[in-house]
């Protein structure tokens, strides 16, 4: 490694605590090594290994960095993280390779199959690093100015509420890897959020493994801190709220939803429900009903229309029936989410799904699995299609995102955290009052766009 300003590329996959994570990587690297400089994309790399090309995103470096640490998400299986590995070993087989992240045991064996070379370590050993570091750097090191700021983009600041969760579902790893719940205090958070506004950040997300149970350790919960940061950090931002566990948000309901009155709340709630059966969800050790959900759902609906409800749904668990099944689809189209991230049951080793799913007879075949998530998929996508399609015709303050998927055209999101496409090039960041002019599935569409 050239000790003078190393190149560390910081490589994150899957959900928003994971990127999280992946800047405070990022930013204990730039703590232990002032002059260095972090890229959040494998230089050179141009595959779905989740990398861009050359570009800005790799800040124009162009050669090989001097380590990498890959940011891994097994939630689904190890194949993305596999890739994401191979791809970064075949390019730079002689750069030092970190893996943190949602690491599980059999992930680290097919790992090593891959390379013997690669170091597994965890967000919490490369913070302990740091701070030793400074003890030889002082000072100075902490004053940092970049290490307090550095993120994917300019514009969003996701801040890491807590660690860890209080439930032990049965399908699950990433418990496994992230043990029991540990909150962060509020006013840290707070103090955060408001040097991420300070910092020009339009968005910002908090979350975490379980945002539901925040604070349960520590005597507080998820809308008192809300409030805590509504009252304490003024400005033209706004925040998104991460994921919950319903049996948790049932806790203070209320308290939570009074949050979303306020403009600078997205009007987005994440509730993953899983299933529709309770004899599913009881065979998940999911510790709520599908009422339970049912009635979150209702509420928030009713409160906040045109808001956007996301949930997930698990199809083909271990003893499936057909009527559980059926239970899973009434569940869906009565509480009518606009996001719904649909997975066909995958064993994760080492969980206690994996051991039902041994049992032959609780296994329900994959073409039954595909079958369940076909049907599951096209109604859901027609009842995103109409909630969409109740936008059209309206008008919207929206902030651009990023380009969009196709050429000359830019993606924003408006104050229910919809995706819009608009017409152009806008940089990242801008503010514009839009009027709708299509709805599809997924995406809000603009064909007009104005600087407001
Ligand atoms: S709440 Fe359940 S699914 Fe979520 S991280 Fe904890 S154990 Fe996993």
């Amino acid at each position: 490694m050239s000790t003078e300003s190393p190149v560390f590329a910081v490589i994150s996959q899957g959900c928003a605590a994971n990127f999280g994570d992946g800047e405070r990587i990022a930013r204990a690297l730039t703590a232990m090594h002032p002059n260095c400089q972090v890229v959040f994309r494998l230089p050179g790399a141009q595959d779905a290994a989740g990398c861009a090309s050359f570009s800005q995103d790799t800040c124009g470096v162009q050669d090989a960095p001097d380590a990498i640490y890959l940011n891994v998400c097994t939630v689904k299986g190890n194949a993305g993280a596999l890739k994401l590995l191979r791809t970064a070993f075949e390019m730079y087989p002689d750069v030092p390779l970190f893996i943190t992240g949602c690491a599980p045991k059999d992930f680290r064996e097919e790992a090593a199959k891959v390379t013997d070379k690669v170091v597994f370590t965890s967000l919490e050993k490369i913070f302990a690093a740091a701070i030793e570091s400074m003890d030889s750097i002082g000072p100075k090191g902490l004053q940092n100015d970049r290490s307090n700021v550095l993120r994917e983009s300019p514009f969003v600041g996701i801040v890491n509420i807590e660690e860890g969760c209080l439930d032990a579902c049965a399908f699950c790893s990433t418990h496994l890897v992230k043990g029991r719940l540990r909150s962060y205090a509020p006013e840290g958070i707070v103090e955060q959020v408001k040097c991420l506004v300070a910092d020009g950040c339009t968005e910002i997300q908090l979350t975490g493994q379980d945002c539901a149970c925040y604070g349960f350790d520590i005597g507080t919960n998820l809308a008192a801190l809300t409030q805590n940061i509504l009252a304490h950090v003024p400005g033209n931002y706004k925040m998104r709220i991460g994921m919950g566990n319903p049996r948790h948000v049932c806790g203070y309901a209320d308290a939570l939803l009074e949050c979303f009155q306020d403009n600078r709340i997205y009007k987005f709630i994440h509730i993953p429900v899983q299933s529709g059966s309770d004899n599913v969800l009881k065979a998940m050790n999911r510790r709520h009903t599908a009422e339970d959900f049912r009635q979150l759902a209702e509420e928030f609906n009713t409160r906040f229309p045109l808001s956007t409800l996301s949930t997930d749904l698990i199809v083909g668990y271990p003893g499936e029936t057909e009527n559980d099944f059926r239970e899973t689809l009434r569940l869906l189209e009565e509480t009518r989410p606009t996001v719904c991230n649909i997975t066909r049951f995958v064993a994760r080793p080492g969980t206690a799904a994996a051991r039902m799913e041994a049992d032959a007879g609780l296994r329900i075949p994959d073409s039954v699995k595909h079958e369940r998530s076909a049907i599951l998929a096209e109604a859901f996508q027609k009842i995103a299609r109409e909630n969409n399609a109740l936008w059209v015709g309206k008008t919207c303050d929206v902030v651009v995102e990023k380009p969009g998927h196709r050429a000359g055209t830019s993606i924003a999101r408006n104050e229910a955290y919809r995706p819009v496409a608009l017409v152009g090039d806008i940089p990242a960041g801008t503010k514009l009052q839009v009027r709708i002019t299509e709805a599809e599935p997924f995406a809000l569409i603009s064909d007009r766009s104005f600087d407001v």
